[in-house]
């Protein structure tokens, strides 16, 4: 079984990505709008300031607190939408209670869009066309399955998840590659019959263990997108730490699959590099190099 390990990924690309920022020639830089301040957010946050300070890009933190309305948000976007400076533009995720996510989401400028979420990068997706940005997961996904040379042209992809964030977007990323692709959901029927037929199971729900033994078949390359977070194993009195786990699991099906991504260290990587790529890319078309 082949391991598809994101953070050797992250390594080798975060080379790349340095040199480049170094050609760029200034410091580029992403804002990250945060509402509310939910544990996982702020972890999620880290991982990106992390990342960027590796490559010598920037990461501008924009916070409000829990009581934030749609109308504060929106008016900091579009400063940032109007500040040269500020290259991408991110909306962290989940957002808080009283905030319309569509709406913060779609003040977004297009040319900052590094997430991929505005209506103008979503329909550049479903037609296929480069003017907008991948969605950073589909894009981290892809980034995973092209660095260990997995073929998608004309295989059968088998996505479980139909959210926005993530199987939609995967769902169009692997048809704009060529694939045939089933997305599965919480009515599908027949799950493991759905599941064992890919060349390719992409799983994005949010439950461990939801995949097994009996989705997986012999060849399959499996994808593993959850993060869920169990109590871990206790030891005599101690207290158990928390441990991250995929939706996926992975000790029965290791043996059967012919490659799996590990959570943590798969997907998770993958996204906060195609973050940064897309970022990159924004701040090359704006200043007139792409
Ligand atoms: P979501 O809750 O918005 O969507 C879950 C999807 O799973 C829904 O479409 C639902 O129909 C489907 N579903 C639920 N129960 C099901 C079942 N029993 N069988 C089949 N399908 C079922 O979640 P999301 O935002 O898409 O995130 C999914 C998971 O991926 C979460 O664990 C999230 O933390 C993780 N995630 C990881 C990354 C990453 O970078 N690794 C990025 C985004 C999300």
């Amino acid at each position: 079984m082949l391991l598809l390990d994101g953070k050797i990924i992250r390594e080798t690309k975060a080379v790349e990505l340095r040199s480049a920022v170094r050609e760029l020639g200034f410091t580029p830089t992403l804002a990250i709008v945060q509402t509310g301040s939910s544990g996982r957010s702020r972890e999620y946050i880290a991982a990106k300031q992390k990342f960027a300070e590796e490559i010598g890009a920037a990461v501008e933190l924009v916070g409000f607190g829990n009581d934030v309305s749609t109308d504060e948000v929106l008016y900091e976007i579009q400063r940032l939408n109007a500040d040269p400076s500020i290259n991408g533009i991110i909306v962290q995720l989940p957002v808080s209670r009283d905030i319309d996510r569509r709406v913060v989401l779609e003040a977004v400028d297009p040319s900052k869009d590094v997430d991929g979420l505005t209506a103008h990068s979503l329909r550049s997706l479903l037609e296929n066309d480069p003017q907008g940005f991948v969605p950073a997961t589909a894009k981290g996904i892809l980034l995973l399955l092209d660095y260990y040379h997995v073929v998608i042209e004309g295989k059968q992809v088998a996505i479980v998840g139909r959210s926005l964030l993530v199987g939609k977007t995967a769902a169009l990323a692997f048809l704009n590659r060529n694939a045939t692709v089933t997305v599965c959901h919480r009515f599908t029927n027949d799950l493991p019959q759905a599941t064992k037929q890919a060349d390719i199971l992409v799983v994005a729900v949010g439950k461990s263990n939801l995949v097994g033994r009996e989705h997986v078949s012999p060849g399959q390359v499996v994808v593993d997108v959850g993060i869920n977070v169990s109590d871990g194993e206790k030891l005599a009195e101690e207290i158990p730490a928390p441990r991250v786990v995929g939706d996926v699991d992975f000790a029965a099906v290791k043996d059967i699959v012919a490659a799996i991504s590990p959570v943590p260290g798969g997907v998770g990587p993958m996204t906060v590099l195609a973050l940064f790529e897309n970022l990159l890319e924004a701040a090359r078309r704006q200043i007139g190099t792409l």
